[in-house]
């Protein structure tokens, strides 16, 4: 896929604001350094600024330099995971137990790309707002944004948002109509021996002791390293996952 060149000039530049990012990563609804970095830069680049939008999330506004009314909005997320990293790399994370192990920096240092070439050009028709959310993971950031009214007091068309996914080569994109990682859902297993499988003595008595452990629960593979997360009222839950469920029943 061919790189607009102007774009291609930035690559030092956003790969420095991602190895900053990801050397000081901050989970849901605490990206205070994540977001006056944002916004820093969003002003260096001419851009009108909103902050605390959803508490910790920033918005900017650009209006193009050709006649038109279409609005779209742009959209990254900015927190990191509740994760210990175990890399050895310049930029590894210096916040104890909290890493971008999903690639949140990235999106954010392409978005801040992206607002910085529209602002230098300005070669565009309309308005660009530049979404920079708070709290993907899992704490409902998006929701909260739009309960505050973002989508009435910004005016667009459309929103775009994307996400890394390693296992694509690079340069492709994946697309699908509809809606797309859009939520996550837990499921649990229960499973039990048959007792006509447990043919002998030997075999029941195996069988009685790991009662116990046939019993398991899977979830999303991160579910291990989450720990309790707050829920608005303040209060934790043991179980992150149960929490969730309570607060959004479907
Ligand atoms: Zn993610």
């Amino acid at each position: 896929m061919p790189v607009i060149n102007r774009i291609a000039d930035f690559e030092t530049e956003m790969a420095g604001w991602r190895r900053d990012l990801h050397t000081h990563p901050e989970t849901a609804f605490e990206e205070r350094r994540t977001a006056e970095l944002v916004a820093r830069l969003l002003g260096s680049f001419g851009i009108a600024v909103e902050c605390g939008v959803a508490r910790s999330g920033v918005i900017g506004t650009l209006v193009g330099s050709k006649p038109g009314a279409p609005a779209i909005a742009l959209r990254a997320d900015m927190d990191a995971l509740p994760i210990e990293e175990k890399n050895g790399f310049a930029h590894a994370s210096q916040h104890h137990g909290r890493m971008h192990a999903c690639g949140h920096d990235g999106h954010t240092a392409m978005l801040l790309g992206a607002a910085k070439y529209l602002a230098e050009t300005r070669n565009f028709a309309g308005t660009v707002h530049f979404i920079f959310q708070p709290a993907e993971e899992n704490e409902g950031g998006a929701r909260l944004m739009i309960e505050e009214g973002v989508l009435d007091r910004y005016k667009f068309d459309a929103v775009y948002g994307m996400h890394n996914w390693p296992g694509l080569p690079a340069g492709q994109f994946a697309i699908r109509p509809g809606a797309v990682m859009a939520a996550f859902d837990i499921f649990e297993i229960h499973h039990r021996r048959s007792r006509r499988a447990c043919g002998d003595a030997a075999s029941r008595h195996r069988s009685g002791r790991r009662r116990g452990a046939n019993r398991h629960r899977l979830a999303d593979d991160r579910q291990p390293q989450h720990p309790p997360a707050r829920g608005r009222g303040g209060q934790r839950h043991p179980d992150p996952w149960r929490r969730h469920l309570e607060r959004d029943p479907r």
